[in-house]
């Protein structure tokens, strides 16, 4: 199928207020431009100079979220444009954001990475660590870093319950921060649970936004 086709498909999947983000990673310009011909507008992509690249070259109303692992040294590249850094997984990399956001003025949505996973490769938060971060962001007033919610990537299993189990525990550490450090904040509101192979689950746990790469786009040749 095409990539208009599977989009469509998907489509009918995902329940108007879940959003949907097309994970073009390693994906051509070509590519992209059939999905934005079908009214799409969110992308995720995971490398900086790729993000960077394709910025350039796309039409200028995409969101473009950024959902890899980001070095501090290379938040500079990404900060004039990016719409919401999906991947916040440490308070060095969080102070940065907000150094080079507040140097051109532009105020930067963020969420926290948690570590839901089994696997010990994926990166993440903790609570604790999640806990010490937004003590920082009030104390230092990084007021440049708009925190919009979590993100989280399940283990890569066939297991639907253990899937299941580890958005449920993202859905809970949204819910205690939004009690304990969010009340009054209505951006606070985002979940970013569900990939290609999960987010129906991820959709029924409560996702408000879903992360699809291969079922749209194909099989990535490489990561
Ligand atoms: C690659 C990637 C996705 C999309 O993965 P698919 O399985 O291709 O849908 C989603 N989230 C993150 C963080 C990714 O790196």
């Amino acid at each position: 199928m095409s990539v208009k086709e599977n989009l469509k498909d998907i489509r009918t999947k995902i329940p108007s207020n879940v959003r949907l983000v097309a994970v073009s990673k390693t994906m051509p310009v070509a590519a992209l431009q059939e999905a934005y011909q079908t009214g799409q507008r969110h992308f995720g992509e995971n490398k900086v100079q790729e993000i960077t690249q394709k910025h350039d070259v796309m039409p200028g109303d995409i969101q473009w979220h950024f959902i890899g692992h980001l070095q501090t040294n290379k938040v500079k590249f990404i900060v004039p444009f990016v719409a919401l850094i999906e991947s916040v997984d440490s308070l060095k990399l969080l102070r940065e954001i907000h150094k080079q956001g507040k140097k051109i003025d532009r105020n930067i949505n963020c969420l926290l990475q948690f570590h839901i996973a089994e696997e010990e490769t994926k990166f993440g938060l903790d609570l604790n660590e999640a806990k010490e971060l937004l003590e920082a962001i009030h104390k230092e007033n990084l007021d440049f870093v708009t925190i919009c919610g979590v993100m989280g990537m399940a283990t890569y299993t066939d297991d639907s319950e253990q899937i299941r189990k580890e958005f449920r525990h993202l859905k809970e550490t949204f819910h205690w921060l939004k009690e304990t450090h969010f009340k009054q904040r209505v951006e606070f509101k985002e979940i970013s649970m569900g990939m290609s192979g999960d987010y129906m689950l991820a959709i029924e746990e409560g996702s408000t936004n879903v992360r699809i790469g291969s079922n749209i786009f194909g099989i990535r040749t490489y990561v």
